[in-house]
């Protein structure tokens, strides 16, 4: 039987509103990506009820999606700005896109004019945004919000985040409500926090948001549980040898549902607060995992837990917590709690 993969909406709100208190300003929410992999249909509607008012996705087609879930009084902000193909989308899903260049801002006010709209600048980190230079050449602009994003928020230490928000001073022309910070943005102290905020991972429990409750638990299930001699070896390539007799359990779940292959010989498995490690290559749909200090193997064993975070499984696989959040894959089955 496929792995259980549980998701406390009521944990996602907690969050919410642990990163709203942190602030004197508004608290958006950042859900592209299908709220990071943990179901936009379920989570949307917690955040609203949360207090959630603002919303921010990548794409546009995210943003038509989202409306379906939170009504018509939510707002709705696209990353992506408006880009080829999107104008049907914009309008029909009352969607308010970020320009993030001087060719989309062309686009956008000769085939949505009069519409509302907001502008992404760029203060550094040089992905998506207008440079400063050039909104003196774009003329009269009215947005309805203007963003910018840091690229170093989660080192509060690194001078990259106060020169982004020196250079971020220049949007004050505008005289519409201004949002720098994200999850780690919101760390760095009020002068970081503006008018709005947009937390992504912070609701979802990952770092740098340190005080955040655990929102996933996972747990695969034990398919059969073998003895391994001394010198006998274990899964492909031959790549862990037995240096004790050792029970080795093998449960239901491997890189096809987001446990990517990296975490082999590295990540844990938990048996309540009891570490298991992973013994040899993740395979598809399977992981090995050495279960000999346990006096008795349990049904399922847990991967994500309170005992270990995105966090954790994402330092033991080399990678970010957002990684392991949105790699989740499509095969579990998915237990919403609270909400
Ligand atoms: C993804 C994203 C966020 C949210 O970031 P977190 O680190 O997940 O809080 C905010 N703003 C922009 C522009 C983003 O791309």
């Amino acid at each position: 039987m496929r792995a259980t993969l549980t998701i406390d909406l009521d944990a996602i709100a907690d969050n919410w509103r642990a990163l709203d208190a942190m602030t004197n300003c508004e608290t958006g929410a950042v859900v592209k990506a299908d709220a990071y992999g943990l179901g936009v249909a379920q989570v949307a509607p917690a955040l609203w009820k949360a207090g959630a008012r603002t919303f921010f996705v990548a794409l546009a087609e995210e943003g038509i999606e989202l409306r379906r879930h939170v009504g018509p009084e939510a707002k709705i902000y696209v990353f992506a700005g408006h880009m080829l193909g999107d104008r049907v989308m914009i309008s029909a899903g009352d969607l308010v896109p970020l320009l993030n260049s001087l060719d989309q801002i062309a686009r956008f006010k000769e085939r949505l004019p009069g519409r509302p709209y907001g502008l992404q600048i760029d203060t550094g980190m040089n992905r998506l945004g207008l440079e400063i230079a050039e909104l003196v050449e774009a003329g009269d602009l009215s947005p309805e919000l203007v963003i910018s994003h840091l690229a170093c928020a989660d080192t509060p230490e690194h001078p990259q985040n106060a020169s982004q928000l020196a250079a971020f001073g220049f949007a004050r022309q505008f005289n519409a409500p201004l949002s720098l910070s994200a999850t780690g943005g919101i760390m760095l102290g009020q002068d970081y926090h503006f008018d709005i905020t947009r937390p992504g991972i912070g609701l979802y429990g990952g770092l740098p948001f340190a005080d955040a409750t655990p929102v996933v638990h996972l747990s695969l299930p034990v398919i059969q549980e073998r003895e391994v001699a001394v010198g006998e070896t274990v899964g492909y390539g031959a790549t862990w040898v037995a240096e004790r007799p050792s029970f080795i359990a093998t449960v239901s779940a491997g890189y096809a549902d987001g446990l990517i292959r990296a975490m082999g010989n590295r990540a844990m498995l938990y048996a309540g607060d009891v570490p298991c490690p992973v013994v040899g290559r993740v395979s598809m749909d399977l992981i090995t995992v050495d279960v000999t200090d346990l006096r008795e193997t349990p049904d399922e064993l847990d991967i994500l837990s309170a005992y270990q975070t995105i966090d954790d499984l994402a330092a033991a696989a080399g990678t970010i917590g957002y990684e392991i959040l949105t790699s989740l894959g499509a095969r579990y089955h998915r237990r919403y709690v609270g909400g």
